[in-house]
């Protein structure tokens, strides 16, 4: 056998071999000996240098945008693999630098579209702990707050950024020196404004991106001045976001916000309709005492659903919610409220989460941007605000891709108006109507509940008062007439014998009466003259009223109504509800009505005299320009106010007086002088507590500054101690964030009423209803603080003060 092999030229292969494989050892090797730091640089200029092609046309896929390995992965872990509509839209904007607006229906992944741009921001710059607050999330409630925060403990589980959620709190010390470290911050506006005014390591003058999600409620006048002062303390050169299914375009607002020729990301702009295409809504017009009757025979036509229930104000969620648990639907009943205690919402909203059949029961708080799983039905017990609300509210179904169902009830009163406003707003919604047959009636069964229990009655009291008062206090009169409400049946409907008093209601009602149409010069001088106070005065009165009437504790909160008779099938809505497809904006009854109802409130023809006598008597409220405040009080803008404590006893004796015919001059007189002296009185304490608050100011910052210069940190740490939940996105693995570790804000506020003296007089920290109790608990321990600093301590001389009391005396008498 010849050998064919010729060893030379084997060696020659051999050896060409030999050197490649050595070269790529060599290569291999050194690439090996680059550091990590390295690597990643070339990895993030490599994406970087991708920014200027991206296509969002061309994007199919996340990975088909230069996002970092260590997100990629972690959306493909979470089932996240195409990007929906408005993440392919505005991630390339975001990824580019640019500030973005974007807008798309409920549902539909906008958390995600800023969450990506959020990681890719920090890891672009290879942010660490040492670079601290990176970017900053704001929510505008607590709850949404916490579930942003849950996904991005998911979708950021690869990064090492810290992450913390600030809505408030101090139970967790430990943690407190950790915030000035955290990379990330989602948060509630009020408490992120505390931490700016009060938390000395926690500044944000690094802040690369700031983000709003539902951006037109953070941007309205509840959070405005809120949001005023936290972007004051923001640098002007970070990228800004902002999110939401009912975007703002108004120039006033973005300007605000400094943002750089933004780019409108408005991805159902051209929609037929603006609410989800899967989603299907119906309306029915119901009288309001049939309303309790109408709610429950919904619920127990739907016992293998999931519910979500609004209504309009808390104290209805919590009367409505007890009896129900009481009546024993046959699906567990839940109750979500601005009232209660953080640790109790939290819990709340996980059952809710969890839970595969559940009513529950909510106030507005619950709105906005909640992502529960597979709600079936949105029920609108009351009618929302405007339609931006109603879109929100039923949002909470129908989300990604599932199916959903909206029912609104309205009144008679409501339906003229509110279909307009849906109409205008591209929402499609049926009117149907309800079988009648199937109208359950627990009216005798809530009297007999009430009969039972005094507390139960006085709960049954306040939501009915605290109802009228939320129709009252709405803006759209068009929509929402107190006045046409039929009080005596509402009240029998919620089981009550008699309907309760409602003073700020008949006021209104004799203002009303009273207004005539056109008025002369000379009368309305008259009466300006004699301004006095209004009937929403009188309102804050019965809002503090409510205050104290903190039931959270109260463990029956939570309790759920055990189910039974769970034997019907969901078959029954078919029968519960009626389909009538006539036209849908056909309003020409509700119109005819409230033609009728006007009809009858004609002002009736009296004299100048007698209306002046009257407007003396009843101190009425005229020529004045009243606004809300966030918590629903009304605020009266024009004229100044200088009435105060002293105008609530005027309104007292006046009652008194009613029954004296005639105008009693003299008592007049001694009235408008005891305000005067009570609006000195309080601008004089102002005063001495703002000269206080400079004092306290100024030795503050020397003590900082005499600390720094020691190098000693101990000062810091004193002042520190507001405490956050703080995570770490890396190696957080798969284990559950335990929200029992959320602290108690409520507890906290209570505390820090004692103690926080440097707050700003005037600024609202927190101004969603979420934050309603608390605030109005520390406005009023600052009033009694207020009050003890006139009588006790001025902080003047004793000469000082000797001579400011006499001259304020002296202008009296
Ligand atoms: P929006 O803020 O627009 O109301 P969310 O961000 O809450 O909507 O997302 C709605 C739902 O869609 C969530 O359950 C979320 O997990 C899911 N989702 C978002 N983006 C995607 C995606 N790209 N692929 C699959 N599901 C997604
Ligand atoms: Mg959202």
């Amino acid at each position: 056998m010849a050998d064919t092999s010729d060893p030379i030229k084997d060696f020659e292969k051999w050896k060409k071999k030999y050197n490649l494989k050595k070269a790529r050892v060599k290569r291999e090797r050194s690439q090996k000996k680059k550091p990590e730091w390295q690597v990643e640089r070339e990895n993030i200029a490599r994406l970087v240098s991708k920014y200027g092609d991206i296509d969002s046309k061309e994007v199919i896929k996340f990975s088909d945008f230069p996002i970092s390995k260590k997100t990629l992965l972690a959306l493909q872990e979470c089932q996240y693999r195409q990007p929906t509509e408005i993440q392919k839209q505005t991630i390339g904007f975001a990824l580019q630098g640019k500030d973005v607006l974007g807008a798309a229906k409920t549902g539909s992944g906008k958390t995600l579209a800023f969450l990506i741009p959020v990681l890719e921001c920090l890891y672009r710059q290879q942010w660490s702990s040492v670079d601290g607050l990176g970017a900053l999330i704001i929510s505008p409630t607590r709850e949404l707050a916490y579930q942003t925060f849950e996904v991005l403990r998911k979708v950021g589980k690869n990064h090492d950024f810290s992450a913390g959620l600030i809505i408030g709190g101090k139970e967790l010390k430990g943690e407190s020196e950790k915030i000035h470290r955290t990379n990330i911050v989602i948060c509630t506006p009020g408490r992120l404004l505390q931490h700016m005014d009060e938390t000395a390591a926690f500044h944000a003058s690094d802040l690369r991106m700031l983000v709003l999600d539902e951006a037109d409620r953070i941007l309205d006048m509840g959070f405005a001045d809120t949001l005023n002062a936290i972007v004051e303390n923001l640098p002007a050169g970070r990228q800004t976001l902002l999110f939401s299914a009912t975007q703002t375009k108004s120039v006033k607002d973005l300007a605000r916000l400094s943002l750089k020729e933004p780019e409108y990301v408005w991805v159902h702009e051209k929609a037929k309709f603006s609410t989800p295409a899967t989603l299907e809504q119906s309306y029915v017009v119901c009288e309001l005492h049939d309303k309790v009757n109408m709610l429950f025979s919904f619920i127990r036509s739907h016992l293998k659903k999931k519910i979500m229930v609004f209504f309009a104000c808390c104290k209805e969620v919590q009367y409505l919610f007890r009896i129900f648990c009481r009546l024993r639907p046959g699906i567990p009943v839940l109750a979500l409220h601005g009232k209660q205690q953080q640790m109790k919402r939290v819990e709340v909203y996980d059952d809710f989460l969890r839970k595969k059949n559940a009513v529950l029961f909510a106030t507005d708080i619950a709105a906005r941007g909640l992502d529960f799983p597979a709600v079936n039905w949105v029920l609108q017990y009351d009618c929302p605000e405007d339609a931006d609300t109603y879109i929100h509210r039923v949002g909470r179904t129908a989300r990604y891709k599932e199916g959903g169902e909206a029912l609104l009830l309205l009144l008679p009163s409501e339906e003229t108006g509110m279909i307009a406003q849906l109409q205008e707003k591209k929402v499609p919604v049926n009117k149907i109507q309800v079988n009648p047959e199937k109208l359950q009636n627990v009216q005798q069964k809530l009297e007999a509940f009430l009969a039972q229990e005094q507390e139960q009655k006085e709960r049954a009291q306040r939501c009915f008062v605290s109802y009228l008062r939320s129709v009252y206090l709405m803006k759209n009169k068009g929509v929402f007439d107190v006045f046409k409400l039929p009080l005596h049946e509402y009240a029998l409907s919620l089981g009550l014998a008699v309907a309760p008093r409602v003073r700020f209601l008949n006021k209104a009602e004799a203002q009303r009466a009273e207004k005539k149409p056109e008025e002369d010069e000379e009368l309305s001088s008259f009466k300006a003259q004699l301004r006095g106070d209004g009937p929403r005065q009188e309102e804050s009165e019965d809002d503090s009223e409510d205050d104290d009437d903190d039931d959270d504790g109260d463990d029956e909160d939570r309790a759920e109504a055990p189910p039974v008779d769970v034997d019907d099938d969901d078959l029954r809505d078919l029968d519960f509800l009626t389909l009538k497809r006539k036209d849908v904006f056909n309003t020409e009854e509700a119109h005819q009505a409230q033609v009728d109802d006007s009809s009858k409130t004609k002002p009736q023809k009296v004299t100048k005299f007698k209306e002046a006598k009257k407007i003396l008597k009843r101190n009425f409220k005229v020529n004045t320009k009243v606004s809300f405040t966030e918590e629903g009080q009304a605020m009266q803008v024009w004229p100044p106010v200088q009435r105060s404590a002293a105008s609530q006893d005027a309104v007292q004796e006046q009652d008194e007086e009613d029954d004296v015919s005639g105008i009693n001059v003299e008592k007049a007189k001694e009235r408008l002088r005891r305000e005067d002296e009570e609006f000195d009185k309080r601008e004089y304490s102002r005063k001495i507590k703002a000269k206080h608050r400079e004092k306290r100011l100024k030795a503050k910052a020397a003590r900082r500054e005499a600390s720094k210069q020691r190098g000693d940190k101990s000062e810091d740490r004193d002042e520190d101690d507001e405490d956050e939940v703080v995570a770490y996105l890396a190696n957080s693995g798969e284990e559950e964030f335990d929200p029992s570790t959320l602290p108690d804000p409520d507890r906290h506020r209570d505390n820090s009423d004692d103690e926080d003296e440097d707050e700003p007089a005037k600024r609202s920290y927190s101004s969603s209803e979420e934050d309603e109790a608390p605030v109005r608990k520390r406005k009023k321990a600052r009033q009694q603080q207020e009050e003890e600093h006139a009588v006790l301590d001025t902080g003047l001389s004793l000469a000082e003060d000797e001579q400011l009391v006499l001259q304020l005396l002296s202008g009296r008498t």
